[in-house]
């Protein structure tokens, strides 16, 4: 398909170097035609949370994404991808200067797209949109000029995009995006949030174990929807079923908590 010849692509050309890694993506028509062993991301039609659009997270040692079908679902795609390239258990600390305290220093989560995760700054791969994502120079103590903080500087090779990404500095958080840290000496996770009128702080809950990523998840609204859905999703109470259940050998038990979460019109796919 069109979008996984794009998203591949992306992580040969642009997400791999810059990253140092490697990974290809196929297409499978449903879950249960998925090899075992690789990891998988669910595209659906409807996510049943209130604010989310995408999400990734793991059971065990198997990471896993859905990514709900909407006019924008590449960027979606890829930005869950790429980040579970990145960080595929959701663990990735990288310490460095808080963005609220200069004396202070933090752990920043590495989550490679959130910051400009805006659809402004997707750009075209074979003319399909893909999520732009920071560069590991987004952590760099100081700014240096000619140094990339995101891969869409809007001038990249083939890269067409609708607006080069505007991360012109370390740790900056451009309009639409968001930046997740952990402060070591008090325990406490915050989240810094431009997707409103106003960027504001604000702690979220500390994650545990697996509920890491959902924790910082649960934050992130939907890019088409973040105007008119509630802004903190409600988790329905089967979701750590569904995480226990999506990898085991059960495909029915699986796809039957995916009809739970999700609102179905049409065929799921799984790329
Ligand atoms: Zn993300």
């Amino acid at each position: 398909m069109w979008a996984v010849g794009a998203l591949n692509k992306q992580i040969i050309r642009d997400f791999g170097p810059i990253w140092g890694v490697s990974a290809s993506v196929d297409m499978a028509p449903s879950l249960d035609r998925v090899t075992p062993g690789k990891w998988k991301i669910a595209l659906v039609d409807n996510i049943v949370i209130d604010g989310l659009s995408a999400f990734h997270g793991w059971v065990g040692t198997m990471p896993y994404a859905l990514v709900e079908y909407s006019k924008t679902w590449t960027i979606s795609l890829s930005h869950e991808c790429l980040e579970m390239l990145a960080d595929p258990f959701g663990q990735r600390l990288v310490p460095g200067q808080s963005i609220e305290d200069p004396q202070k220093r933090v752990e920043y989560l590495v989550e490679v797209c959130d910051p400009c995760q805006s659809d402004q700054f997707a750009y075209r791969v074979d003319g399909v949109l893909m999520s732009d994502f920071y560069t590991p120079n987004y952590f760099d103590p100081v700014f240096s000029p000619g140094v990339r903080y995101s891969f869409n500087t809007g001038n990249s090779d083939g890269a067409d995009a609708l607006q080069a990404s505007s991360i012109p500095r370390p740790r900056n958080v451009p309009k639409g995006g968001y930046l997740t840290w952990h402060d070591p000496s008090t325990g406490k996770w915050s989240q810094y949030d431009n997707m409103g009128a106003t960027p504001k702080i604000r702690e979220i809950p500390p994650p545990a174990g697996v509920l890491a990523r959902k924790a910082i998840d649960r934050f992130t609204r939907s890019r088409e929807r973040m105007f008119w859905k509630k802004r903190h999703a409600k988790l329905p109470a089967d979701f750590d079923a569904f995480d226990r259940s999506f990898f085991n050998d059960s495909v029915g038990n699986a796809k039957e908590l995916i009809k739970k979460l999700c609102r179905k019109r049409g065929g799921m796919r799984v790329v």
